[in-house]
C-alpha cells in the first residue's frame, strides 16, 4: 500500500446518495449530484450513478471528459469558458450560464455539431457570484428564444458561495417568481427550477423551499454528509465516507517551545507555542502540498495537530491510548476543503473500498 492514502468507502457513498435520492423525491426536488469534490473521480461517479443519482456535475471540462463513459447526464456546473465551447457541446448535456455573449457562441457551436445543447440560466439573487440580474430575466429569455439550438431547460441560483448568503424565503422567493414569468409570460415549460446548493438541503428538509423548486445541486451533503456553512450534520447520512490516512516517519519526546531565537515559519507566519513540557511528538509523511491542517482531524481525538510544513505534518501523541510505533497510520477526517486539496494532489493514493453496500 501507498501512502498518503485517501480510501473513500463505497457502501457509505451508495447509502448517502440512496437516503439523499428518498428525502429529495419526498420534497419534490430532483438532485444533481456534484463531484468536483472529488475531482470526479471514476469509481465515486460510478457508484453515486449505480445508486440512483444521474445526472453528474463538474465545474472542470476535463473532469467531465474523463468521465464519458458513464452513462448518466453532465453538466457543467461553472460557466463556460470562451476558449471550451466545443468541449462543452462535444462533451455536456447541460451547461449553467449567465452571460448573452457566450449562449449565442454556444448554440453557433451546437448548430455546427448538430445538436441541442441545454442551458440554465443563472440568476444571481443576491450572493454576488454567477447570475444575471432578476430585472433582466425578460430580456434574456427574448433572446434566448431566437437561438435554434440552445434549450433553456431551467433557471437556477447559487448561495452561500461567495456572499455567505443563506437560503431565505425572499431570495427563493425571488428564483420562484422568475420561473413564474418565465413560464406564464414567456410560454416556457422550465423544466428545472435549481434552488442552491447543499446548503438549501436543511432548508429543504423543513419543509421551506417554495413549492416552484424543484432541483438541489448538491456536493457536501452527498460526499461528506454534512453542510458547513450552518455547520449542520445531516442526520442518517455518512459523514465519514472518505477518511485519509498517512503513515508515521518519526516518534520522538521533545520539548513543546522551540530552542532558539524565532522568527517567522516556512509559511510566513508568526508561531505560537504553549508550554506543555516534553512531549511525544511524531511526524506524519503529509504535508501544506497535499493539504492544509487545520482542514482534517484525526480520529484519535487525544491527537493534536501541532502544525505542519510542506512535507511534514506534526502531531502530538503524548496522550493517545493507542502505542502509535514507526510505520503505522494516523487516520483523519477531512473537511471539503481538504477533499478538494486531496483529490487534486497528485501525491496521494486513492483507494475504493467495498464494505457494506
Ligand atoms: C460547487 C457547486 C455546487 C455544489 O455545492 P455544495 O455546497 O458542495 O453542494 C452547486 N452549484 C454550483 C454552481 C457549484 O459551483
Amino acid at each position: 500500500m501507498y501512502y498518503p492514502l485517501l480510501c473513500c468507502d463505497k457502501g457509505k457513498l451508495a447509502d448517502n446518495t440512496r437516503k439523499i435520492n428518498t428525502l429529495c423525491k419526498e420534497h419534490n426536488i430532483m438532485p444533481i449530484a456534484v463531484v468536483k469534490g472529488t475531482s470526479a473521480w471514476h469509481e465515486v461517479c460510478e457508484c453515486i450513478v449505480n445508486s440512483g443519482i444521474t445526472k453528474l456535475a463538474d465545474s472542470r471540462m476535463i473532469n467531465l471528459k474523463a468521465i464519458q463513459d458513464i452513462n448518466c447526464e453532465k453538466i457543467l456546473l461553472r460557466i463556460p469558458m470562451k476558449s471550451e465551447i466545443q468541449d462543452v457541446i462535444k462533451y455536456t448535456d447541460i451547461s449553467l450560464n449567465s452571460e448573452l455573449e457566450m449562449i449565442k457562441l454556444l448554440n453557433q457551436e451546437a448548430i455546427n455539431q448538430n445538436k441541442i445543447h441545454k442551458i440554465i440560466l443563472m440568476i444571481d439573487v443576491g450572493d454576488l457570484r454567477e447570475g444575471i440580474w432578476p430585472t433582466d430575466v425578460d430580456s434574456y429569455a427574448n433572446e434566448i428564444k431566437k437561438l435554434s439550438h440552445i434549450h433553456l431547460l431551467g433557471i437556477g441560483t447559487n448561495i452561500t458561495c461567495y456572499g455567505a448568503v443563506l437560503p431565505t424565503d425572499q431570495n427563493l422567493g425571488l428564483l420562484s417568481q422568475c420561473a413564474d414569468n418565465l413560464r406564464s409570460f414567456h410560454g416556457m415549460s422550465l423544466e428545472i427550477v435549481s434552488g442552491g446548493n447543499s446548503s438549501s438541503f436543511n432548508f429543504m428538509l423543513q419543509g421551506n423551499l417554495p413549492p416552484t423548486i424543484n432541483n438541489l445541486r448538491l456536493g457536501e451533503v452527498l460526499l461528506l454528509g454534512r453542510e458547513t456553512e450552518n455547520c449542520a450534520y445531516i442526520p442518517g447520512l455518512n459523514s465519514d465516507v472518505f477518511t485519509l490516512q498517512a503513515q508515521i516517519i518519526e516518534i520522538k519526546e521533545k520539548p513543546s517551545i522551540p530552542i532558539g531565537r524565532t522568527g517567522v515559519d516556512g509559511f510566513g507566519n508568526v508561531p505560537k507555542f504553549k508550554d506543555k513540557g516534553k512531549r511525544i511528538r511524531a511526524i506524519v509523511a503529509i504535508g501544506r502540498q497535499d493539504v492544509k491542517p487545520n482542514t482534517i482531524s484525526p480520529l484519535d481525538e487525544n491527537i493534536e495537530i501541532l502544525g505542519a510544513s510542506s512535507d511534514h505534518m506534526i502531531i502530538d501523541i503524548t496522550d493517545s491510548k493507542t502505542p502509535y510505533k514507526l510505520g503505522d497510520c494516523i487516520h483523519f477526517n477531512v473537511t471539503y476543503e481538504a477533499l478538494l486539496d486531496l483529490c487534486t494532489s497528485k501525491y496521494v493514493f486513492k483507494k475504493i473500498m467495498n464494505t457494506e453496500e
